[in-house]
């Protein structure tokens, strides 16, 4: 296996990251100052001070070597920003730490054991760096603009237009571009076709220039053409992946594209073996690093006593990611026991944990978070809609009224509205609790059934919850 096999891997893990994180994409880092006091505002954070101020101690602790062996538990109730806190902790460590979550319960509805599950959760939070001399061209990159005519042959009608663009490398084109570029040589004058939908790269050479058999390339196509002269020059180019990544790509069973899917399926032992050998080989060599990443396991009472075990185990690696686990509940039983403890965790796992405690919003605080996801989300809302919105937030929860930005802004695109007003906000929010909102007078009502739908919730737990 060599670095090149893993590199196209980047886009793969940007797309789903994007994907499960988008909640939580407003958030930087955990906004502190230099003396670790928690800025209000900051980061995208908002308030929550003494538990951002905790984790940062933490982060301290973990820059210094200190953390090895213990891993840390926030506590609260849901909707406090545990989520938050854990991902601002991998900003903070920088750009490129890897942040990997999962819900504890997921690992009773993979088709795969639960130890299973947990390697790969680990190893999704562990990147490895790799650093690599690569043959790219810098300087002016020409741009070749096609302007299709209806119908008939762009070959024979097309108009080709030659732009110049602002002094840009190749390796500004994208990551796709860069590995294809170290994959085959590209030299001055060639044309480079760069599918938009899918970011694939090809090398046309420089006969396409003369042919302009653009009709081949399918209409989504970019075209770069590189500039002539002497641009060689040796750049170094460094791809993070996570050692699950390399995983899947390497695991003949399973192959890169399930890595698209989330259904990687089990990963034979010797695969891992192998993988970690060659990481270390890298490592020797000078041409790999280790980037420990942070791993977030919500509803950590949900783990039983097997997966506990395992944690204990996997905090003792000398490559293992930083473990954020969460919980909101209190003494509770250890799946798999009989015995109750603090949060459902045994002993020898509580007392490796550094414990920090997340409080509820006020609805100021609320309204701030929200205000920075409608920004966040470009969403222009009316300060009324903000307001009814921030009611919902503190009546039900703040993830709710986070999802109902998205909902009502698509409303009041759909009646050709300039911003998001209450209308949107209580028509989106009528659609999913069975209440009647004809107009915004009625918007009071609304809290009144509010009450009530969460009291039918109260009811009705016990059926869904265990
Ligand atoms: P749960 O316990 O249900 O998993 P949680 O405590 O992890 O919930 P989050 O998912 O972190 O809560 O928070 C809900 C939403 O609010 C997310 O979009 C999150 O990014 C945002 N959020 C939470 N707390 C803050 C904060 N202090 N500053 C900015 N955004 C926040």
């Amino acid at each position: 296996m060599a670095a090149s096999d893993i590199k196209y891997n980047a886009e793969v893990r940007d797309l789903t990251r994007i994907e499960r994180i988008g909640a939580h994409s407003h958030i930087r880092g955990l906004g502190l100052d230099d003396a670790l006091e928690a800025r209000v505002v900051s980061q995208g954070m908002v308030g929550q001070t003494k538990a951002r101020k905790a984790a940062g101690v933490i982060l301290n602790m973990i820059r210094e070597g200190k953390i090895a062996g213990r891993a840390v538990l926030l506590a609260g109730q849901p909707g406090t920003g545990k989520t938050a806190i854990a991902m601002g902790m991998a900003k903070a460590l920088g750009e490129e730490t890897p942040f990997a979550m999962m819900a504890a319960s997921e690992i009773f509805s993979l088709e795969m054991s639960k130890t299973e599950a947990l390697t790969q959760a680990f190893r999704k939070a562990i990147g490895v760096r790799i650093k690599e001399e690569s043959e790219i061209i810098e300087g002016e990159v020409v741009e070749v603009e096609i302007d299709r005519p209806e119908g008939g042959s762009a070959a024979k009608q097309g108009k080709l237009t030659l732009k110049t663009t602002e002094m840009e490398t190749i390796y500004d084109l994208g990551a796709k571009m860069v590995e294809s570029l170290s994959k085959e040589k590209v030299a001055a004058g060639d044309v480079i076709a760069i599918d938009k939908a899918s970011g694939r790269v090809t090398k046309l050479g420089r006969s396409f220039a003369r042919s302009r058999d653009y009709d081949a390339m399918g209409p989504a196509t970019k075209f770069v053409q590189c500039p002539e002269g002497e641009l060689q020059k040796r750049k170094e180019v460094v791809h993070v992946v996570s050692l699950h990544e390399i995983d899947v790509i390497n695991s003949r069973t399973q192959g890169f594209m399930a890595l698209f899917s989330g259904d990687t399926g089990e990963i034979r032992g010797e695969v891992r073996e192998q993988i970690d050998a060659k990481v270390a080989e890298w490592r020797e060599e000078g041409k790999a690093e280790v980037v420990p990443g942070v791993l977030f396991i919500d509803e950590v009472h949900m783990l039983d006593i097997e997966c506990f075990s395992f944690l204990n185990r996997a905090l003792e690696s000398d490559m293992a990611p930083i473990l954020v686990v969460a919980t909101n509940r209190g003494i509770t039983r250890i799946r798999g026991t009989n015995y109750r403890s603090p949060h459902g965790i045994p002993i020898d796992l509580l007392d490796r944990l550094l414990i920090i405690a997340t409080e509820p919003y006020s609805e100021r605080e609320i309204r701030q978070i929200l205000d920075i996801r409608c920004e966040e989300e470009d969403v222009e809302m009316s300060d009324d809609a903000r307001e009814l919105l921030t009611k919902i937030g503190a009546e039900t929860s703040l993830r709710y009224a986070i999802q109902l930005i998205t909902a009502a802004a698509i409303c009041c695109q759909r009646r050709k509205g300039a911003e998001v007003d209450v209308e949107d906000v209580s028509k989106v929010y009528s659609l999913f609790v069975d209440v009647d909102v004809e107009d915004v007078s009625k918007v009071y009502s609304l809290f009144v059934d509010v009450k009530r739908s969460t009291q039918f919730l109260l009811e009705y737990q016990e059926q869904y919850m265990f």
